[in-house]
């Protein structure tokens, strides 16, 4: 149990929706727990800490950040400790602090100390504790969000906004191979944009795309740098790691590009491969290296790598209409998520303060 020092007001729910749960069948995102954290900034500074029942917000129709977009999220899960089903473990969330508060830098929002959002979460998991799914293949989806809140149509940036945490119950996400297609018409970001951040308009740029490329059978783009067309960036909300010749490539962000969002994940992965003796390299990548790799048969495999679906094997890489088949073969993808996912349960020692336990 940590210190907790903030006041935060609890207010519980009376009519609990956890009994109607069935938690051997989550449709992802869909059923919210109980609960939720909220805090408000105005006269520059978070005040009204609360967690109250899981509600809708009363919005005006001017509220800008429905006009503008000053709306950042995060993404992070919490699971049962394997060793003591009683204790709650979640995955690095100091992390997702820090990356709440870079993203909201880049679009003129306040940041939010990192006690807030430690304790907010803290807090909210206590009361929900008995929401974090038991089941073998499911966590606590945990969705930290910021939004403007002023009424107001003038274009500025908010003078107030909202925090709040909301969780979750999430079964198994993907579960076969990926087939990707590489994406040269359009972008989600570019040099100078806002790829770096979570923030909500990113995500609205690349519904299009994703759309037609699953209307041409696909499950996910592979976007490439929009200057160039020349260089993989990233996949869907994954990044992107290619085993080629038993090292593990994968391109950089920030600082070096501003393009790509620094995946958490991504961050564990690099340190779990190099612990394990293999070779990482953080540089860029073009297509044409990755497809020179699969016709010389010197790519091993590859995958994605993002908080929801931890590590997603590929199975195929589209471009130009061709068609690239990845070996089926692959189990490294698979060995890595496990090992992940053990240290991510308390299944596997985690010798780095990886979890945070409530
Ligand atoms: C959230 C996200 C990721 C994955 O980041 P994690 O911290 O590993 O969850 C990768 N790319 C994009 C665009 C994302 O939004």
């Amino acid at each position: 149990m940590k210190d907790l020092t903030l006041d935060i007001r609890i207010e519980k729910t009376e009519n609990s929706r956890l009994s109607t749960v069935d938690f051997n069948n989550i449709p992802f995102g869909k059923t919210m727990s109980d609960h939720m954290f909220v805090a408000d900034y105005r006269d520059g500074k978070w005040q009204d800490l609360r967690v109250v029942p899981y509600d809708s917000f009363q919005l005006s129709p001017a509220t800008s950040s429905l006009h503008y977009g000053q709306s950042i999220f995060e993404g992070l899960k919490a699971f049962r400790n394997a060793q003591n089903a009683e204790e709650v473990l979640v995955f690095r969330p100091e992390e997702n602090a820090k990356r709440l508060n870079v993203s909201a830098e880049r679009i003129c929002m306040p940041t939010i100390p990192e006690e807030i959002f430690m304790e907010g979460l803290h807090t909210l998991l206590e009361i929900d504790r008995e929401w974090v799914p038991n089941t073998p293949d499911s966590s606590l989806y945990i969705r930290p969000f910021m939004f403007a809140t002023d009424s107001f149509l003038g274009m500025r940036p908010s003078e107030t906004y909202t925090f709040a945490i909301i969780t979750a119950p999430a079964g198994k996400y993907y579960s076969k191979a990926l087939r990707l297609k590489v994406e040269k018409e359009f972008a989600r970001t570019a040099p100078g944009g806002t790829g770096f951040a979570k923030v909500a308009g990113n995500y609205a740029a690349s519904l299009l795309p994703a759309k037609l490329a699953a209307e041409q059978g696909y499950d996910q783009l592979l976007y490439t740098d929009a200057k160039e067309r020349k260089y993989i960036e990233e996949s869907g909300t994954m990044n992107v790691m290619f085993d080629i010749d038993g090292t593990f490539v994968t391109s950089p962000t920030i600082p070096v590009e501003d393009t790509i969002l620094r995946s958490i994940t991504r961050l564990t992965v690099i340190e779990l491969l190099e612990e394990m003796g293999k070779k990482v390299e953080e540089r860029h990548i073009s297509v044409e290296e990755v497809i020179t790799a699969i016709k010389e048969g010197r790519l091993n495999g590859a995958f994605g790598i993002g908080t929801a679906v931890t590590i997603a094997p590929f199975a195929s890489i589209a471009d130009e209409g061709i068609d690239y088949e990845l070996p089926a073969d692959y189990t490294f993808a698979q060995e890595l998520k496990d090992k992940f996912q053990g240290i991510q349960k308390g299944e596997i020692e985690d010798t780095r303060g990886w979890t945070y336990k409530i």
